[in-house]
């Protein structure tokens, strides 16, 4: 495929240097997936988000998925060094969007009896699950019925486990907790046979909504479930969050508890003798005893995920430092696409939170729900905005950029 210049006056993008792409959708447009190796982007990050689309991001990663870190670093020089086209190009993420967490019931809970082994509830169980979840509460149970039979949380996170031991460098998301959105009614049958069937099945595609919203408390259940399980994994993760910034700070909290790193004052240490430089913080000496052995590089299981990114974040400036405290165990990272936060209606604020966000935090983002040249025009139309809040010269902005993120997905192995 030639490049076009179509840019015209614009200076022309250092692909080579390697752009990646920390947050997308591509297994909602299957057909397109092929289209990945050819893209200018270096690398996807391929987010699944319910039940119809694990399996996809799992055979994406089989036929695109990057094999090493290494590789992931190289693509971008290589491709253009030997001029083919390599095939790998995704880190597959793998997760349960907070849209669709009413379709995850908590199998802890006694009053939620299935009726067999495959933890099918039973008609009423159903009801009652979907009653609990749902507001306001629904007496409408022709609707109740027609909601998907809901999956048990612990089936759930147990098949994420599985596929994250099957694919070392895959993250957990898309994750979340969203304070806006309304589930969508139920397909009609007329409707349903129209559908545009390359599409990959279980999202909105232009359903009515109904009045009824996921409560809170349930998707604080099921996020920091999968948060736990990163933790666990030692793996980063992709978090959707809409009207929720305070309860997301409060689960993240919740999760690393107890954990929080030592903060030593610059008093405190020019008392102790040592260096003096800023505020420092240091993980607590049982931690380190534990850790030790690998180097610094922690694989030790842990309550809370050791990176997160906010993905899309739309919260205000002043919400930020909360996310930056020394004492913090997680490296938070926030990304940023031109479809969400350069809206008219949104750009103001991101531009003064991009300007906000500490330059190793920063990524960028399509959001787009299928592989190809529009996902690499929206790519460069962010990063080409990124650079010009910050004042970066554009190589030096897609390089800053390329670190963060393979810091993000790969952490101190990177
Ligand atoms: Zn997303």
């Amino acid at each position: 495929m030639t490049e076009n210049s179509s840019n015209g006056d614009k200076t022309s993008f250092p692909w080579h240097i390697g752009v990646y792409d920390a947050h997308c959708h591509p297994t909602d447009t299957v057909a397109n997936l092929e289209s990945m190796p050819r893209m200018k982007a270096a690398g996807l990050t391929v987010m699944a988000t319910r039940g119809q689309d694990q399996h996809l991001v799992a055979e994406a990663a089989d036929t695109y998925g990057f094999v090493s870190i290494k590789e992931a670093h190289a693509r971008a020089s290589d491709r253009i060094s030997s001029g083919a086209q390599q095939q790998h190009c995704i880190v597959p993420s793998f997760g349960w969007h907070p849209w669709f967490s009413h379709q995850l019931y908590d199998d802890s809970d006694p009053n939620l009896s299935a009726s067999d082994n495959n933890k099918t509830l039973s008609i009423e169980a159903k009801t009652a699950h979907y009653q609990n979840v749902l507001s306001p509460r629904s007496e409408d149970h022709d609707f109740l019925h027609s909601l998907p039979d809901p999956l048990p949380l612990s089936q759930f996170l147990d098949q994420t486990r599985d596929l994250l031991r099957e694919y070392p460098l895959a993250l957990v998301g898309e994750v979340g907790i969203d304070k806006s959105f309304r589930i969508p009614e139920a397909w009609l049958p007329s409707q349903s046979e129209e559908r545009d069937s390359s599409l990959t099945p279980g999202g909105r595609e232009g359903r009515r909504l109904s009045p009824y919203r996921v409560s809170v408390e349930h998707q604080r259940k099921i996020l920091k479930a999968q948060l736990h399980l990163a933790g666990e994994m030692q793996r980063a993760v992709s978090i959707h969050g809409v009207q929720a910034h305070g309860v997301l700070f409060e689960v993240l909290q919740e999760t690393w508890k107890g954990h929080e790193k030592e903060v030593i004052s610059k008093s405190q240490r020019k008392r102790q003798g040592k260096d003096i430089g800023g505020e420092a913080a240091y993980t607590s000496d049982s931690e380190n005893g534990k850790n030790g052995k690998h180097g610094g590089e922690s694989k030790t299981p842990k309550p809370y995920p050791p990176r997160v990114c906010l993905h899309s974040y739309s919260g205000p400036p002043e919400a930020l430092k909360q996310y930056y405290h020394p004492s913090i165990p997680t490296e938070i990272f926030f990304s940023f696409s031109s479809v969400i936060n350069m809206s008219t209606s949104a750009a103001k604020k991101a531009q003064d939170v991009i300007r906000a966000v500490p330059d190793d935090r920063l990524l960028v983002e399509s959001d787009l729900h299928e592989a190809g040249d529009r996902m690499d025009g929206y790519l460069e139309e962010m990063t080409r905005l990124i650079c010009d809040i910050k004042g970066w010269e554009l190589e030096d902005g897609v390089k800053c950029l390329k670190e963060n993120w393979m810091r993000f997905a790969f952490g101190d192995a990177a």
